[in-house]
């Protein structure tokens, strides 16, 4: 009998088994399939990547190796440019196909255009799917044809699309139902995997570890990945790996098993709404790193608010939980409309999205986007949030809000600074959302509204009434009373060290907009 042919997975931000649409193709196709993925120099040396984003990859990778073992098959880890190292191992392997997820951002999609060419430049067979998003870049357009600018409409839009795919859902269309992990894949013989430059994470739990059969090849691995120097594990909210995030899905929105059926109080997700914008509550999902790296699909975060949904109308429907979830959901629409909005637009990845932005007078004093950096801006709503940030490599979703509004409209700093800082910091940063977020806090981005400031004082009197944020990531400050604390104004004597405000919020919000008015008209 011949053996069924090899093909070979590629993942990418897809780090897991279970829901995974490009894997569950190639694994009907045939068992003979083998995991890889390749450490992309360009990325791994890239100096925005953050310390705490390599521990949340590479901890997720050596779980997902494991993974591959119990499903009898493998997860291949190599390093180099994928458009090389791809050719050469299907040669290698005689593999007859590749399949991967598509990607939305400009590097991924140049990069995948040169790694197809070059897979059937020898004779290899390319197949994609899409994955990351509940609904596809192009499925959605306006009435005039043309992909969606404003939030509003695209969210009414692609709630109906998945009303209809869940109606239309068949053994055909798997639609919105997540998919099991594939089991009993077929591994290789032994021969196949000598003199490969792998990588093998379960060998070292600090690191990586250079495997493989031939010494030669596998010398330069030693050096295969950056030093992993993220100081921040216990206070990140984001775990790492396929099971984590399963469990923290579970968590929030079913509630802890032990606590369970408490009814819809005990369900985190039962109460985003009120708890969803103050940062002390640990009231959102803290799923952002999950998605980002596709530990989690998105079909099954909505699956799961599905179930929740169905468990708060047979407990009655208290309204609260209802507007609750249906708020959920639409996170997980804006997390998709700026997908694809960088898909049609891949330029927001360069700039202003709206032209007459490129033109602003940005003063970009070092030392002020230095103070805003470091947590000491005098602001202490501010270096709160910058603190949460530098520590647990996470922020808030309000205080990110918060946080890039002062540094674009109160320090006058080009938002493309803040931009990068978060790059260079955040566990779950995702060029889509962190470029969407920042360009709806500096206002040069597709949302209509023309020019919002926030007040850091009155969205701390709002959204952290009794400073307890504050005092949790500025313990030097929980000696001074809440009052002061929202107000950032803190006596000289009570002070001790903590800098006064580095601006006044007044004067610099008529100086913006001073600058802004001077800005060519659309
Ligand atoms: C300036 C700025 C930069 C941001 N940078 C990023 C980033 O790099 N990566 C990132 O994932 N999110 C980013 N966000 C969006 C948001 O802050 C985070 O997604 C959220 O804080 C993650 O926490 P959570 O998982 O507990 O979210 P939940 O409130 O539980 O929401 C569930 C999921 O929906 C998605 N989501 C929620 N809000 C948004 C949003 N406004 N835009 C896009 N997706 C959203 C995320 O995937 C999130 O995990 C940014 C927001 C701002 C204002």
């Amino acid at each position: 009998m011949t053996p069924p042919p090899r093909w070979l997975f590629w993942h990418r931000r897809d780090l897991r088994l279970a829901d995974n649409r490009g894997l569950a193709l190639a694994a009907a196709a045939t068992p003979a399939l083998t995991g890889v993925f390749v450490l992309d120099p360009v990325l791994l040396e890239a100096p925005d990547l953050a310390p705490a984003r390599l521990w949340f990859l590479v901890e997720s990778l050596r779980e997902l190796q494991q993974s591959w073992r119990h499903s009898g098959s493998r997860l291949l880890i190599l390093r180099g440019d994928p458009a090389v190292v791809l050719p050469d191992l299907v040669t290698r392997l005689q593999a007859e196909a590749v399949v991967w997820n598509r990607d939305v951002e400009p590097y991924g999609r140049d990069r995948d255009r040169r790694v197809q060419a070059a897979l059937q430049a020898r004779g290899c067979r390319v197949e994609t799917v899409w994955d990351q998003l509940l609904v596809e870049p192009q499925a959605l357009r306006t009435g005039a044809g043309e992909p969606y600018r404003v939030y509003g409409p695209y969210w009414r839009s692609w709630r109906r699309r998945l009303e209809q795919q869940s109606q239309l859902e068949s053994a055909a269309h798997p639609g919105l139902e997540p998919l099991p992990p594939p089991t009993r894949l077929l591994d290789g013989a032994a021969e196949l995997w000598q003199g490969l430059a792998l990588l093998d994470l379960q060998a070292s739990p600090k690191g990586a570890a250079a495997a493989g059969p031939d010494p030669a090849a596998a010398a330069p691995l030693a050096t295969a990945l950056p030093p992993l120097r993220f100081a921040g594990i216990d206070l990140c909210p984001c775990r790492p790996g396929e099971r984590a995030a399963q469990s923290q899905l579970q968590a929030f929105c079913e509630g802890l098993a032990s606590r369970r059926p408490a009814g819809a109080a005990a369900i985190p997700l039962c109460r985003y709404e009120p708890d969803r914008n103050l940062p002390a509550a640990a009231g959102t999902s803290g799923l952002s790193a999950a998605l980002k790296f596709g530990t989690l699909s998105p079909r099954q975060a909505w699956a799961a608010a599905q179930r929740a949904r169905e468990l708060v109308l047979d407990l009655g429907g208290a309204e609260e939980a209802l507007v609750s979830i249906g708020v959920w959901e639409q996170e997980l629409a804006w997390r998709e409309f700026y997908q694809q909005a960088l898909f049609h637009f891949p330029e927001l990845a360069d700039g202003p999205y709206r032209p007459q932005w490129r033109h602003f007078p940005w003063e970009n004093a070092p030392e002020r986007l230095q103070a805003w950096q470091e947590a000491r801006t005098g602001v202490p709503i501010i270096d709160a949030a910058m603190r949460q940030l530098q520590e647990s490599g996470w922020m808030h979703n309000r205080c990110r809000m918060i946080v890039a509004s002062y540094l674009v409209k109160d320090l006058i700093c080009d938002w493309r600074l803040g931009e990068t800082t978060f790059l260079m910091r955040l566990v779950d940063a995702d060029l889509a959302a962190n470029n969407g977020g920042w360009q709806w806090s500096a206002s040069s981005g597709m949302d209509p509204k023309p020019l919002r400031i926030f007040n850091p004082t009155t969205q701390a009197r709002k959204f952290d009434p009794e400073a307890e944020y504050i005092r949790t990531w500025l313990p030097e400050l929980r000696h001074v009373n809440s009052v002061d604390l929202i107000n950032a104004e803190i006596s000289p004597i009570e002070r001790r060290g903590y800098p006064a405000p580095i601006v006044d919020h007044r004067q610099q919000q008529a100086r913006f907009k001073a600058l802004h008015a001077t800005l060519p008209r659309p």
